[in-house]
């Protein structure tokens, strides 16, 4: 087996999969924070994740992914005390929204789902340990992280140092980069908020403890993948590193992958632009997941992905293509037609699978792979065009685009076969075009849009879809 390689952010440079335990990856991806309904950006890393779990899994690794629930943080308390509920009732209802979301896009679950708030007592011996250890001071009431007692500080983000004064604290869970200063392992109490008893005194965890903790607890110490977006290297992961190395004394994650932002017609999504977009509003305007789905993983993730309404069209005919493709093969394969001399799909399929694999090892080089699919279905079109292609070797095809489809995801699970007799009216209209029967081909292509069949003539062959 050809090995994965990752763009490691931990160095900028390309690091071999060798997972720690030889056949299972742990994968760490951190979750939403439920105090909105997640916009398409996040949703975009979150395709991103799944894309890469499926691809482990069609390597054949064994694949542990534990995705955390940030349920107690700054903006779920603010958005609680802003509506007047509990935090549990506040966060409830965006939890459910996240999950649907996800649903709909065809993201496949995660091993685990751990909350925050079910957490407290292992984010409570982990600021306990890094205390011991010499890491922490306490001021007010809140435990703070020295980042001058861990000397590896900044080595993921490789920010600027040298700004840094000694002992300035920063007490939000987000901050910028001009902010590099210590930051909250706890948060002492304050009234009107929730808080949990600690040696420290009452009060909160701060957010980057939350995914040391629960990724140490799910996947042990050291493992292999730690993911977010580009906005999570810093603060969040690198304080994540600076809290688990310097408790355990151990390296703490191997690899690090960051997804690019999503830009909506070239600019930053916001607010205030009108550019800013749940998956409800996208659906709102084209219901369909698959196509969003499709355009999320179109574009490498490394790269900047620019939302337009025209891409979301364009990945709307791309997945058309693919289902039609293969619905179109499925009759074949169901016909039982054995044919001599029939054209080799099946060599034509390992050989196309052989080169999506290997552009999905090369950093998960997305638009590569589908640069492979497309050929291959074309191929395969005009082989049934010209009644070369049997049933056999129409498994076979179908098989190989199956294949590709457990990573990309956008095949519905039973493919929807045309009625015989129907593909047996495109034959007829193809052998009456290359007679030159125009009027007899204008007759039959009439008589299926009668029927809800829609044919389109393209340079690969003829397409159908179902009107
Ligand atoms: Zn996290």
């Amino acid at each position: 087996m050809n090995p994965v390689r990752l763009h490691n952010t931990l160095g900028r440079r390309l690091s071999e999969l060798t997972p720690l335990e030889p056949g299972h990856v742990r994968l760490y991806t951190c979750g939403p924070t439920v105090y909105d309904v997640v916009h398409i950006g996040n949703l975009r890393t979150f395709v991103f994740e799944d894309v890469l779990r499926r691809h482990l899994l069609a390597k054949g690794y064994r694949v542990t992914q534990i995705m955390n629930l940030t349920d107690v943080d700054d903006k779920t308390i603010r958005g609680a005390q802003g509506e007047g509920v509990s935090l549990p009732e506040f966060t409830a209802k965006y939890e459910e929204a996240f999950f649907r979301d996800i649903g709909r896009l065809n993201v496949q679950p995660a091993e685990g789902y751990p909350k925050a708030t079910d957490h407290v007592p292992e984010m409570i011996a982990l600021i306990e340990t890094l205390r011991e250890r010499g890491h922490t001071y306490e001021s007010e009431g809140s435990v703070y992280f020295r980042i001058a007692t861990f000397p590896d500080y900044g080595k993921l983000s490789r920010i600027d140092l040298t700004q840094t004064r000694r002992g300035e604290r920063v007490a939000e869970d987000e901050y910028e980069k001009e902010d590099v200063k210590d930051f909250a392992l706890w948060k002492g109490g304050k009234p009107g908020e929730p808080s949990w008893p600690s040696p420290f005194g009452a009060g909160r965890p701060g957010w980057h403890i939350e995914c040391s903790a629960m990724s140490m607890k799910f996947l042990g110490r050291h493992f292999d993948i730690h993911t977010g977006a580009v906005d999570n290297i810093f603060p969040h992961h690198e304080n994540e590193i600076a809290q688990s190395e310097a408790a355990t004394g151990e390296p703490f994650v191997e690899i690090w992958l960051h997804a690019e932002h999503l830009l909506v017609e070239g600019e930053k999504m916001s607010k205030s632009k009108g550019n800013f977009y749940t998956l409800d509003d996208v659906l709102a305007r084209r219901d369909d997941t698959a196509a969003l789905r499709y355009l999320f993983f179109s574009v490498p993730y490394r790269r900047k992905l620019n939302f337009t309404w025209d891409a979301l069209a364009g990945a709307a005919a791309a997945v058309d293509r693919i289902r039609s493709a293969a619905a179109r093969i499925g009759e074949v394969a169901a016909s039982g037609t054995a044919k001599a001399g029939a054209f080799d799909a099946r060599g034509r399929g390992e050989k196309f699978l052989a080169d999506f694999t290997a552009a999905m090892d090369d950093d998960l080089n997305t638009s590569e792979a589908l640069g492979a699919l497309f050929p291959y279905l074309r191929e395969v079109n005009l082989a049934i065009d010209e009644g070369s292609l049997d049933a056999a070797e129409a498994v076979a095809a179908l098989g190989a685009i199956r294949s590709a489809d457990r990573v990309l995801g956008v095949l519905p699970a039973k493919i929807e076969v045309l009625p015989a007799e129907v593909e047996a009216r495109i034959e007829a209209r193809n052998a009456a075009r290359k007679r030159r029967d125009f009027a007899e081909a204008d007759r039959i292509r009439a008589e299926l849009a009668a029927a809800g069949i829609l044919l389109e003539d393209g340079p690969s062959g003829t397409r159908w879809k179902k009107a």
